[in-house]
């Protein structure tokens, strides 16, 4: 039976992260407008509060690959700002596909690196299977070639899971992903992208030219190319499982930022978001404000089954796409909603409102945008195979 009633140990912890989120959160206009500075991996005041290890000490369910709490985790630290944390403890998107598609082995050898994935290429982004990039066998060593854009934390990140194909005639069957360390000769950071929003995050272009990796770097270590045609690139799309609750839980954190904004200015204004009562004794404004609000509970409560099923080991391809959709679609209409109750105040940059409007747009686009989430929902539901709805 399905559960979302928080502990109160878990109320705790997130109570603690949104303390240092708000910490968190007096430097995200400075990192906003400084798009090319990194913020620091720990910020000045974080000796004083307890670390996410911390608080979750003592804790069995930490090894789960994503769960409830972690959506909330996750959702609690974007309150206070997408990018800016008081430590950065944990790893990037490349770190969740080495726990969904590496063996033991590498997990336990690479999750202290801070990993970016790398999927999208010039010619290739909604659609994985076409990835380009090439990976050949010469001896023990996978030589790498191709080109890859748009890989968030690409700058900062310790090394990349990559997308690459061992065989473009096998089509998605062929492709596979490696991890490739910085420093490595023939992969180079080309680009830093400048950006609408999300802008203390770096974004890079990466070239891999005759760049040469161990033969054990091949994530899963499965060599061989599935007869089935797609055999082995379901298992690298498992990562997508993990990571597309984790961004619709990104982009609910904001939303929720952005919220709470509005309804404190609107109380400063002499206007109380009340419940009950009914419609007819609601002004238009509370009446907006609480749409949105509900808005904001029914994506939460997507999100959270699709990390349930996760927890549960049961397969959550359907409802990872469910809550990426819904919350890439309800987070912008949160955002601009707040900046039209607001009004100037919503568009200033005296406040961080708008910058949220601008953060949040990038839950609809990457890990796959609303397109293709609809797309495999509509899959799902209908039973379509892939070749019949693209
Ligand atoms: C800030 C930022 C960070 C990113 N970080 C990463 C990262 O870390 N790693 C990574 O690999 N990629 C990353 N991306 C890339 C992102 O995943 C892609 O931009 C996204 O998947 C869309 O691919 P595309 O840009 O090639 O657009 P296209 O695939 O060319 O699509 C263009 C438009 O057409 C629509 N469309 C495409 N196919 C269909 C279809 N069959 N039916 C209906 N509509 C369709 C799309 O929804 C989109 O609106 C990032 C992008 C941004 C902006």
């Amino acid at each position: 039976m399905i559960n979302f009633e928080l502990s109160e140990n878990d109320r705790k912890v997130i109570e603690g992260l949104r303390a240092q989120a708000l910490v968190a959160r007096q430097y995200a206009r400075y990192y906003d407008e400084n798009e090319h500075e990194f913020p620091p991996d720990e910020l000045e005041e974080a000796k004083n509060f307890p670390s996410l290890s911390e608080l979750l000490e003592g804790r069995t369910d930490q090894d789960t690959p994503i769960s409830v709490l972690g959506m909330l985790i996750v959702a609690a630290q974007t309150w206070g700002d997408y990018s800016v944390r008081m430590r950065r403890e944990r790893g990037g998107l490349g770190n969740a596909a080495l726990r969904a598609a590496g063996t033991p082995e590498q997990i336990e050898k690479w999750q202290g690196l801070i990993l970016a994935m790398a999927i999208t290429e010039p010619g290739c982004g909604s659609d994985p299977s076409m990835v380009q990039m090439s990976a050949v066998l010469d001896g023990d060593e996978w030589v790498l070639n191709g080109e890859k854009i748009f890989v968030t934390t690409g700058c900062r990140a310790d090394g990349v899971i990559v997308w690459a194909t061992l065989d473009k005639s096998a089509g998605r069957a062929g492709i596979k992903s490696f991890l490739v360390e910085k420093g490595t000769p023939g992969f180079v950071v080309t680009h830093k992208e400048k950006k609408l929003g999300i802008r203390a995050d770096d974004t890079a272009a990466y070239v891999f030219k005759d760049c040469r990796i161990p033969r054990e770097n091949l994530i899963g270590l499965q060599e061989e190319i599935p007869k089935h045609s797609s055999g082995g690139f379901r298992n690298v799309m498992k990562t997508f499982n993990m990571t597309r609750p984790g961004v619709a839980a990104i982009g609910i954190g904001m939303a929720e930022a952005a919220l709470d904004f509005t309804r404190d200015h609107l109380r400063d204004a002499g206007i109380e978001i009340e419940y009950g009562g009914g419609i007819h004794g609601a002004s238009a404004v509370v009446e907006r404000f609480r749409r949105l609000e509900a808005l904001c509970e029914a994506a939460q409560l997507t999100i959270w089954r699709a990390a349930w099923l996760s927890g549960e080991g049961q397969p959550n391809n359907m409802e990872a796409s469910v809550c990426k959709a819904k919350a890439g679609a309800a987070v912008r209409e949160i955002t601009q909603g707040c900046i039209e109750i607001l009004g100037p105040m919503g568009v200033s940059r005296d406040h961080l409102l708008e910058k949220w409007f601008r953060d949040v747009r990038i839950t609809d686009i990457y890990e796959g945008t609303g397109e293709i989430q609809r797309m495999i929902i509509a899959r799902g539901l209908f039973d379509y195979t892939r070749a019949e709805l693209n």
